[in-house]
């Protein structure tokens, strides 16, 4: 159950309110957001809505059966559209392109790669400065000298910046650098890590886990939310399965399973999700035609030579190629 309060419920209000939910034994979860406060009651048994439901500081009350509540889409049934500031949104009609290579290598490759986006214009760049790397003896990323000169590219050229953080330490020096926190696969059930990303007012993406579910991402969404911060989007990038074909399973189903589920946006990120440049734009379309709110791709100027993850990176070429389609496929899909 969801208890939306009025932005003016007196303290009494609020003491009624809970004692009425103590009373039916209901333990009362506050929760603040940027935007509004709540109340979450999980009632162990059915009980008449209606008991609180006229109580007085109350806008209003919703039953949400599912484990998740605040990301669940029975009580929101409009769609999250999250503001990134200069008209750069995620969710809603506009496609969001982010696009960049996997790890920020130097200052000429931010420039290069600015200079891309700007040709074509794409607003959001991506680029890991902490890198998660199967091995540590490969390239684990620049760090904060690197997310500086990032920002610093991206903020005077009007492009939005998301990066992963990895642990709770790194947040709180890395919030003036970032438009987006990215949360990777292998952090998807970091619930410290959550618990800390829900107290800052920046957007966090979240990716889903490698063998993570559905269920499990919209849980995560859930720290996120329930800890105050509203701005979330989800990302599916493909799970582990038994097929060694390709790097992973991109999980298409989840596109709409997660937007009937979700009121939060979704993106599909095409890179991680199979692996290989040349099936990338194909994936990055077929996305979009399941309904992903945006792609998440990476780009290199010479991806033979990125630091990570170049096998599937995008040429230049090849990117601007996919942004006009993937305008085009939007389109069409918006008409359905
Ligand atoms: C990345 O975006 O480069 C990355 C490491 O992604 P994931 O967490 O999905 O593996
Ligand atoms: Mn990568």
């Amino acid at each position: 159950m969801i208890i939306q309060l009025s932005n003016n419920i007196s303290t009494e209000q609020k003491g009624a309110l809970i004692a009425s939910l103590q009373e039916l034994k209901i333990q009362p979860n506050e929760v603040k957001t940027q935007f509004k406060n709540y109340i979450i009651g999980i009632p162990k048994s059915d009980f008449d809505i209606r008991l609180i439901g006229n109580m007085d500081g109350i806008d209003d009350i919703h039953r949400v059966s599912d484990g998740y509540k605040l990301v669940s889409k029975k009580w929101k049934t409009n769609r999250t559209i999250i503001d990134l500031g200069d008209e750069v949104t995620i969710g809603g009609n506009e496609l969001a392109i982010m696009s960049g290579p996997c790890s920020i290598e130097s200052e000429a490759q931010i420039e290069n790669t600015v200079a891309h986006l700007l040709k074509n214009n794409i607003k959001i760049m991506r680029g890991g400065v902490y890198k998660p790397r199967s091995s540590p003896y490969a390239f684990r990323g620049l760090g904060m000298e690197g997310l500086k000169l990032f920002y610093q590219h991206c903020a005077e050229n009007g492009i939005k910046v998301i990066t992963e953080v990895m642990q709770v330490s790194q947040v709180e020096e890395m919030l003036p650098y970032v438009d987006v926190f990215q949360v990777g696969a292998r952090n998807s059930q970091n619930f410290n890590l959550l618990d800390v990303l829900g107290k800052v007012d920046k957007p966090v993406m979240i990716k889903r886990g490698m063998s993570g579910t559905i269920e499990e991402l919209l849980a995560s969404a859930e720290y996120v939310f329930s800890n105050g911060n509203e701005k979330i989007v989800l990302c599916e990038r493909g799970i582990r399965t038994y097929e060694n074909a390709y790097r992973n399973t991109l999980d298409l189903n989840a596109i709409p399973i997660l937007k009937e589920k979700s009121h939060l946006p979704v993106i599909v990120d095409p890179s991680h999700g199979i692996g290989l440049r040349q099936h990338v734009a194909t994936m990055a379309l077929a996305g979009v035609v399941a309904g992903a709110d945006g792609v998440i791709v990476e780009t290199h100027e010479q991806p033979e030579k990125a630091f990570s993850d170049g096998q599937q990176t995008l040429y230049y070429e090849q990117a601007e190629k996919l942004y006009a389609q993937l305008k085009q496929t939007k389109d069409l899909v918006n008409t359905f």
